[in-house]
């Protein structure tokens, strides 16, 4: 039998990571697989709703870690997993994406020698000032096994001196997931109705990168830009807790300017937490949804704009067009096709004017993502080295 042990922590892991464990869990007796939950992310909304939707099973430890900076993170979810290795002494551990979870769990695994198997290896955003992109490179450095989702991230992987047979070129097990779960949310189209919107004539907003939550100017451009666009078409606009939090932090330090005050209040959050949505000038401001409502709300979406890397890549896998809410992306190909339009919240006008132009734009038709079937290529090179 082999021993797999996941560590996962963050919402985009447990997507990515149930598309896999499913395949594993196919092969019965021959593979066990443990599942670690760092409790990176430990809001309910963020995390236990993604384990009952996904039918991922309860973790086996749950190491209680999340809140703290990135380097107390990193540091007690090293020493954390470190135990949990020592315990289990699996064969091989799998970690996914770019988070203080990923690298923990990376990092624990080889300098005990463990193989360390990356899962959405060779992503890069060329700016070292992104947290992830310091998780990416350092994980992917000390991999054994690296599982690359686009010709890209192989690319990229060459340029550092990672090639050959630890390389593997496998699709998106996002696209996956989108296949999988798209089916099973058929009915839930009357979420929209719901929120009294058209499919087809709102916009759908995410935003939580650090870049922009953490510098007020940027997230007041993002939230002003939004307003304005609010004019045009309904905006939904789920909120990461990261943004919610800063939100609050404006509120107590009267960071918002004048024509934000009156949308954005004391009784804005407390309606939000609450009832978990507000709409306010057009705009339905939503706390976190769950992973069948958000394909509903992007798959009917006119148009969507976020920083977020797995939202980019839904918008094209339901042709949606999307702007993307930073400087420089890693999914440079949905660039290139024309699905995807950068739009850094550098000023109000200028955001507003890219928001405009992308939401009208359409890309060419591609699959840079793979079938489908990464998860199960994943599985059989797993059983393959490790088996
Ligand atoms: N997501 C969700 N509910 C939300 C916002 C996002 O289910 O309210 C999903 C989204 O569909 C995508 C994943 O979370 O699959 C993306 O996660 P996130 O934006 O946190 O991280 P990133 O992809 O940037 O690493």
């Amino acid at each position: 039998m082999t021993k797999i042990l996941t560590v996962v922590g963050a919402r985009p892991q447990f997507i990515k990571a149930s598309v896999v464990s499913r395949e594993l869990r196919k092969l019965g007796e021959t593979v066990r697989e443990v599942l670690v939950h760092t409790g990176q992310h430990f809001d309910p909304y963020m995390s236990d709703v993604f384990f009952r939707e996904l039918e991922l099973p309860n973790p086996d430890y749950h190491l209680g870690i999340g809140g703290g900076t990135h380097g107390q993170n990193t540091g007690r979810m090293l020493e954390a997993v470190e135990s949990v290795l020592f315990r289990e002494r699996p064969d091989v551990v799998l970690v996914y994406g770019d988070t203080d979870s990923t690298l923990a769990g990376a990092l624990a695994a080889a300098k005990l020698h463990i193989p360390v198997v990356h899962v959405e290896a060779g992503l890069r955003s060329f700016n070292r000032r992104m947290p992830e992109e310091i998780n990416r490179v350092l994980t992917d450095h000390v991999s054994d096994l690296l599982f690359a989702p686009t010709e890209q991230a192989v690319e990229n992987l060459r340029r550092e001196g990672i090639s050959g047979e630890r390389v593997r070129l496998v699709g998106d097990v996002m696209y996956d997931a989108a296949l999988w779960f798209a089916e099973s949310v058929g009915g839930q189209e009357d979420i929209l109705a719901s929120y009294g919107i058209r499919p087809n004539a709102y916009a759908l907003v995410t935003v939580h990168r650090a870049e922009n939550t953490d510098r007020p100017e940027r997230l007041l451009t993002i939230v002003q830009g939004f307003l304005r666009f609010a004019e045009l078409m309904p905006v939904v606009w789920p909120l990461h807790p990261r943004t919610r939090k800063v939100f609050e932090t404006f509120l107590e330090e009267d960071v918002f300017p004048q024509d934000v005050r009156g949308v954005i209040d004391r009784e804005f959050l407390a309606e939000l937490d609450a009832s978990g949505a507000v709409v306010r000038r057009n705009v339905w401001w939503l706390r976190p949804v769950g992973y069948g409502e958000m394909i509903v709300l992007e798959r009917n979406a006119r148009f969507i704009a976020t920083d977020s890397g797995g939202v980019q890549k839904e918008a094209f896998f339901y042709r949606v067009p999307c702007a993307t809410l930073r400087e420089e992306t890693e999914w440079t190909e949905l660039v290139e096709l024309g699905w995807n339009r950068l739009c850094p919240p550098s000023s109000v006008d200028d955001l507003y004017a890219c928001l405009t132009e992308a939401y009208q734009s359409r890309g060419r038709e591609a699959f840079p993502y793979g079938r489908g079937d990464a998860s199960r290529k994943i599985v059989q090179e797993l059983l393959r080295r490790y088996g």
